[in-house]
């Protein structure tokens, strides 16, 4: 049974095909369409603005008064139309005046209507006009009369964008020739040059409103089942990462292609009047804009996920199937996409693509993940990248920056090729130095470990030559998953990454989640407070959420079968809560060896110190503890009071002010009095300058990012430890105004190799 909104437009559909068929200017085709959609939806005015020279021109009425048309004009952002257009959103208002962006044009005569709705035109994502109804009534229009002008308004930018109506785009003024330096969000490390390739030159479509509504409702069909099996496939051959996240992020794309509420909204729209394409385009206009909505970033995680496979399916319908992937990369390509699904990302030829260049993108996405283990560079965040740049120019992409250049002079190039070729010298000589212990010059051996949280991140023991793994960050498992992940699962992640790791020790982390790693399933733990950091986060949670904490230390126990078991507890702000967590492991532990099921020989547990309460209650915690792990990236936080996720403040404290150095070398002095090993987890740890401060307050233990391992490591090897702690007592008890300039002049003076 086809729905209202599909009844309403289609009604409407139905007319303006025939108005389309019609001959006569586009000017009369559109003031057919004005009288057409008002007497369809009853309402007393309908008019059409286009996008001309950069504002937006009343082209079309019905209602308003016609000496308006082609004068009325409104800037882009300027009235509820221009918001609309700039904004690319919807309004419904009942009281069109109140609205603070109302604009009064007393040529149109517009003061006797109180309500209006309006709805951008789309095309290529940009719009290119507004359709709006106004009413004398002061009403608000319902879901079923927006959703047939959204469905209107498709239409009509296939007969605008045909006619050459409206200008192109709303973006104005952007840059298609000569050298341009962007900048981005790091995502994935790294420096390469290549030549830029679109992942999707987007199908455009050509026709929306259809012949015969069971021709494309077939079409459809067809699709969805050639994609499902394209998805079934890509599972069972997916190229690497046979277990682990690539599994789960498939899985959830399989979650979508099977979702019935997808193709139901699909179906919908063909019930309207509209051909396949075109029916896809509308569903997926809705998602994209219920995204911009949305601040929840793993959810909009997700929508990425299902726009992907709504670009696939378009690609199978309109029988274009061609991603750069598919036609086949023929040099070394920086890849250029608005975002870029996982799959689709799997899909290219690895030993061509150099790196990818996203519109969108975040660190923790999944194609993000999925890169990052097939060792390619990505920036994310570059808005407007496909606006600026052309199929083949050169970009160079400086993933360690953040920044990139799209066709740059001779001179550019060659100071780019400069850096990476010293880049891969640098690299060259940590892979050097891999097997090398990260010993001190007066022989004291520090440990350095790496921090993890993927399947994958297991063979970064090997390529690191790293001393373990000090920090497994488990909720990452959870961040992938579309569900929670079972025990089953998680048992599976876990054995293989200790398998993976062999002799050496990993540390496993009870899961982080909570905060602003919110978990779109676990919904009613959502903390909406204003300071999810310090909210119902990580052991908090977990010591609420019990059944979810048990599955977990059963998946790890049965894990570390007859081995050693390491694990650490986050946010961890009074004994107690330390006491609590251990005793629930130690009762799983008691249920596994009563029960004859696999369990560690040993079990080894530590507190991660992170909330500074802790700190002073160490007399109590450390007789109970095996290790003690500082996670200084939440410790700065609490410290200093200064969000860690705010960008204005990240440069603001230094993690070398004195007060952390003081703090750190108390927690430190009373561990190591106690014969506790101290490590610190945090990032602050991967920096070599960071490290060698550390080292001088006698920290000699780190977990870092892998990326850092090779410099921490050369510098350790440059370093005199005993020169150093003499040196932070001096400095710690009368410290300089600028505790890093003295400590890069002293690690100068010292031969102390910082890079
Ligand atoms: C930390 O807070 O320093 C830490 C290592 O944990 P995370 O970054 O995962 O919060
Ligand atoms: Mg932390």
């Amino acid at each position: 049974m086809p729905t209202a909104a599909a009844t309403s437009a289609r009604e409407i559909l139905t007319g303006l095909h025939d108005v389309m068929a019609s001959r006569g200017s586009a000017q009369v085709k559109l003031d057919h369409v004005v009288d057409l959609i008002a007497a369809a939806m009853k309402s007393e005015v309908c008019s059409i603005y286009l996008l001309r020279d950069s504002s937006l021109e009343l082209f079309a009425t019905h209602g308003l008064r016609k000496e308006a048309v082609h004068v009325t004009r409104l800037a882009l952002g300027q009235g509820l139309v221009g918001t609309i257009a700039a904004e690319g959103r919807i309004l419904n208002l009942d009281e069109a005046s109140s609205h603070p962006a109302f604009a009064y044009r007393p040529e149109t005569g517009e003061e006797s209507f109180h309500s209006f709705a309006g709805v951008p035109i789309i095309r290529r994502e940009n719009a290119i006009g507004v359709l709006a109804v106004q009413h004398a009534d002061a009403r608000c229009y319902d879901e079923v009369e927006i959703e047939a002008l959204q469905t209107v308004a498709m239409v009509l930018a296939e007969l605008i964008a045909g006619a050459r109506l409206a200008d192109g785009s709303t973006r104005r003024g952007k840059q298609r020739d000569g050298m341009v330096r962007l900048a981005g969000l790091k995502l994935v490390a790294g420096m390469a040059r290549g030549t830029a390739v679109f992942h999707q030159p987007r199908v455009l479509v050509e026709h929306t409103v259809a012949e015969d509504t069971e021709l494309e409702r077939a079409r459809v069909y067809a699709a969805f089942r050639k994609m499902r099996e394209q998805i079934e496939t890509m599972t069972r051959e997916a190229e690497f990462g046979t277990a682990g996240e690539h599994q789960e992020i498939l899985e959830t794309y399989k979650m979508f292609a099977y979702d019935e509420g997808w193709s139901r909204r699909i179906n919908e729209a063909i019930d309207s009047g509209l051909t396949a394409e075109a029916a896809i385009e509308r569903v997926q206009q809705r998602t994209r804009a219920r995204m911009q909505e949305i601040n929840d970033p793993l959810l909009k995680e997700r929508m990425h996920d299902l726009e992907d496979l709504s670009n696939r399916l378009m690609r199978i319908v309109s029988g274009r199937m061609g991603t750069a992937a598919q036609t086949g990369l023929n040099r070394d390509a920086v890849l250029i996409a608005r975002n870029l699904g996982p799959a689709e990302l799997l899909e290219y030829d690895r030993r061509r693509l150099k790196a990818v260049v996203l519109e969108e993108g975040s660190l923790t996405a999944h194609v993000t993940i999925v890169a990052r283990a097939m060792g390619v560079p990505v920036i994310g965040r570059v808005g407007d990248i496909r606006h600026i740049a052309n199929e083949g120019d050169t970009v160079l992409v400086d993933g360690d920056q953040g920044s990139l250049v799209v066709r740059p002079t001779g001179q550019t190039v060659a100071g780019f090729d400069n850096r990476m070729a010293m880049s891969l010298r640098r690299r060259a000589e940590h892979a050097a130095i891999r097997t090398e212990p990260p010993i001190t010059r007066d022989g004291r051996r520090c440990t350095l470990m790496v921090n993890a949280g993927l399947a994958e991140d297991a063979s970064l023991l090997q390529q690191t030559g790293a001393d373990g793994i000090g920090l497994f960050r488990t909720e990452f498992q959870f961040l992938v998953s579309a569900t929670l992940p079972g025990r089953d699962s998680q048992l599976r992640l876990y054995k293989s990454v200790l398998d993976a790791a062999g002799d050496k020790p990993v540390v496993f982390r009870t899961v982080d989640i909570g905060g602003d790693k919110a978990l779109p399933y676990l919904a009613d733990e959502k903390d909406e407070s204003e300071n999810p950091a310090m909210g119902w986060r990580a052991l908090r949670l977990s010591l609420s959420r019990t059944t979810l904490m048990k599955a977990q230390a059963r998946a790890l126990i049965e894990a570390a079968d007859r081995t050693v078991l390491r694990v650490m507890f986050p946010m961890v702000s009074e004994p107690w809560e330390y006491e609590a967590a251990r005793a629930l492991f130690e009762e799983q532990l008691a249920w596994a060896r009563e029960g004859k099921r696999p369990a560690p020989a040993r079990v080894e547990f530590g507190a991660m110190l992170e909330v500074p309460s802790l700190a002073e209650m160490l007399d109590l915690l450390l007789p109970r503890i095996d290790f003690l792990s500082i996670g200084t990236n939440d410790l700065t936080q609490f410290l200093f009071a200064a969000d860690r996720a705010d960008p204005r403040l990240a440069e603001r404290y230094d993690w070398l002010s004195p007060a952390i150095l003081r703090f750190l070398r108390r927690v430190t002095r009373e561990a190591t009095a106690a014969g506790v090993p101290v490590r610190v987890c945090g990032e602050m740890g991967g920096r070599p300058l960071e490290a060698m401060a550390l080292i001088g307050i006698g920290i000699e233990n780190f977990s870092i990012t892998p990326a850092a391992v090779g410099t921490v490591k050369t510098m350790i090897r440059s370093l005199d430890a005993a020169a150093i702690r003499a040196k932070m007592e001096v400095l710690l008890a009368r410290p300089p105004r600028d505790m890093r300039k003295t400590l890069v002049d002293w690690a100068r003076k010292h031969g102390v190799a910082l890079s």
